[in-house]
């Protein structure tokens, strides 16, 4: 089954999928190209450099007089430079075509496994090089795997096997290169923990407002002594010095007095552009009698209300929501036409 359009197959069925395995397995053995040769005969410059650039001082690889002493008899280049000696150039003819290869490649991509890692070689050596060796490579397709599912997603494990041969065509070394083509498993975005609120910070005295606001009562203190109303809670009466003060439970409407809309800096758990909004909260009804009317301010974000709805004067109706499973906050719902239930 060959398949000229992007489209991915799918072989949803087990035979359909062992059809496209013992397809694959066609490829198996099957040579890749024509046999490469090595633009240069093994040689002493390249092995200096390499060895120069590894560190490697084995005089077998450089020095003439004592390689000659050496069971080599004389120099021989590091096993591992065997890949090196037939290397194509920077501007060396690129493989391409319609060879085994490709429309391997192409089974493979046909099913969606474009994407490809390498991941690891072995090189098997039969005898040391010496300079004026002249190398030549073929490459076969050496495995294919079943389908393996990794971290990276599901493909096959293509090896390929480059065997080196002298001018006197006799194997010298080996080298099996694995990749694995792949389709990539489907990127799932990390669930994004939605940033929690950052808390206010509450003390001795201020616990009590929250807890209030907790069973839904939205309060000020009043001093016990002399009857002022006032917010943000504390300790003390302003006036009179007085530690002494009752709850009072404010009503869910007010005023807004003035406003801002942050932009900058972007506090994680909050959206931007975020109005804040101080409120002239309504008197409390229930103890006008007693306090009169002394009105206090609170600072609240806005919900529920457009940005061009703020303006100074304009009432609102507050809201106490759960900002996280053990938090509830104040805020500000701006009433369209200024009338307030
Ligand atoms: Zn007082």
């Amino acid at each position: 089954m060959t398949n000229t359009s992007p489209s991915i197959i799918v072989d949803s069925t087990p035979e359909a999928k062992a059809a496209f395995y013992a397809e694959l397995q066609t490829y198996v053995g099957l040579e890749v190209g024509e046999p490469t040769p090595g633009p240069d005969e093994v040689n002493a410059p390249m092995i200096r450099h390499l060895v120069e650039a590894v560190g490697d001082r084995n005089p077998i690889y450089t020095n003439p007089e004592l390689a000659a002493d050496s069971i080599h008899g004389g120099i021989v280049a590091p096993p591992t430079m065997l890949q090196a000696w037939v290397m194509r150039g920077i501007d060396g003819p690129a493989r391409g075509g319609n060879g085994p290869y490709e429309k391997m490649n192409q089974l493979l991509f046909s099913r969606g496994f474009t994407s490809v890692l390498g991941t690891n070689s072995e090189q098997s050596y039969k005898r040391y090089l010496r300079p004026g060796d002249h190398l030549t490579m073929r490459t076969v397709i050496d495995s294919i795997s079943d389908e393996k599912t990794t971290g990276l997603g599901t493909g096959h494990f293509v090896s390929t096997r480059q065997d080196y041969f002298d001018a006197d065509d006799q194997l010298v070394g080996s080298m099996l290169f694995r990749i694995f083509r792949f389709k990539p498993a489907a990127k799932v975005p990390p669930a994004k923990p939605q940033p929690r609120r950052p808390r206010p910070a509450t003390t001795y005295d201020n616990q009590w407002w929250f807890d209030e606001l907790g069973e839904g009562r939205l309060c000020a203190q009043a001093c016990a002594n002399c009857g002022r109303v006032r917010f943000p809670t504390g300790p003390m009466c302003p006036s009179c010095h007085s530690r002494s003060y009752d709850k009072v439970e404010l009503p869910l409407s007010g005023t807004i007095h003035s406003f801002v809309v942050a932009h900058y800096p972007q506090v994680p758990g909050f959206d931007y552009p975020l109005p804040i909004v101080l409120v002239d909260m309504d008197p409390s009804t229930s103890h006008i009698g007693k306090l009169g009317n002394d009105r206090v301010r609170m600072i609240m974000n806005t919900a529920d209300s457009a940005e061009s709805a703020l303006a100074v004067g304009a009432r609102v109706r507050i809201e106490i929501r759960a900002t996280d499973p053990d938090m509830k906050l104040p805020f500000a719902v701006i009433d369209p036409i200024g009338a307030t239930s």
